[in-house]
């Protein structure tokens, strides 16, 4: 890739980066659903140490800290995000229980068995769930705890327009069933999945982005990539809205076995 190509994409990526990080998520999820999850984590003690990857601007890195009193390590590869979720974390108090890290959650460099737990909401697809699950498994210590949400059906037979979009979007998209398997595959006990709800995706991922978008198309009239890219935030959304109740995401919580 010439010179000139790499700034026009990078010129794409920080456009699309100004965009969600306006919002409070980046991705479909609740305070509630981290709560429950945090409930079968029960690593996530004072002091503990843990690590949120594609953290994005805080929305469960936070919230983890100020519930447990863990030190979160919240790694995002987007500095900008984690710029944000630092003036968030000064603003509730919780500058000293909180660390941003820009890095890439396919190459970390903790040392292995230093985590007594692995978050990421919305996250995992990046590298993908089967991947990511076995990669981390190094980093977490004997009886560490992983928590992730990713993308499953919720039907079997999905029309053919929501399973094309999905093939392309993230073709590990799968039954809870199956992805309970991958992760005991993967090395860890099962300890619980459980069903994010609509509002997941509606109220709080989905509405929020209205009045961005409209300033946003506003403000890049004459950028065919940026109107491209809101058109197809409307489609992703359109899909949700006609099929959500054939997909969905769900949380897996899952244990790394303790020694024996
Ligand atoms: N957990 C947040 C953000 C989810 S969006 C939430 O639930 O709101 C996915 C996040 O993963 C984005 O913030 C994106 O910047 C980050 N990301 C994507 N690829 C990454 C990688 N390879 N390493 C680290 N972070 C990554």
């Amino acid at each position: 890739m010439d010179q000139n190509n790499n700034s026009i994409h990078d010129f794409d990526f920080s456009l699309i980066c100004n965009y969600f990080s306006s919002l409070e998520r980046q991705g479909p999820g609740s305070d509630e659903a981290t709560l429950t999850a945090l409930h079968f984590a029960e690593s996530i003690q004072p002091g503990a140490k843990v690590a949120d990857l594609g953290s994005g601007t805080g929305s469960s890195a936070l919230l983890i800290a100020r519930q447990t009193q863990a030190h979160v390590i919240a790694v995002d590869a987007f500095a900008d995000f984690l710029t944000k979720l630092e003036h968030s974390a000064t603003r509730l108090g919780l500058g000293s229980l909180v660390e941003p890290i820009v890095g890439d959650m396919a190459h970390l460099s903790f040392e292995r068995e230093s985590l007594d737990a692995i978050w990421s909401e919305g996250a995992i697809y990046n590298i993908g769930y089967e991947h990511g699950l076995r990669y981390w498994h190094q980093f977490l210590r004997p009886g560490g705890f992983v928590a992730v949400t990713d993308a499953v059906w919720f039907r079997s037979n999905p029309p053919q327009e929501v399973w094309r979009f999905w093939n392309d979007a993230y073709d590990q998209i799968d039954t809870i069933d199956h992805k309970i398997e991958q992760m005991q595959a993967a090395g860890y006990e099962f300890v619980a999945a459980f069903r994010l709800g609509s509002e997941c995706w509606t109220e709080n991922f989905y509405e929020p982005q209205h009045a961005v978008r409209k300033a946003f198309v506003r403000q890049h009239t004459d950028n065919a990539f940026a109107q491209e890219f809101i058109k197809n935030q409307e489609f992703e959304e359109s899909i949700y809205a006609k099929y959500g109740d054939y997909y969905g995401y769900a949380f897996f919580i899952g244990r790394k076995p303790a020694d024996k």
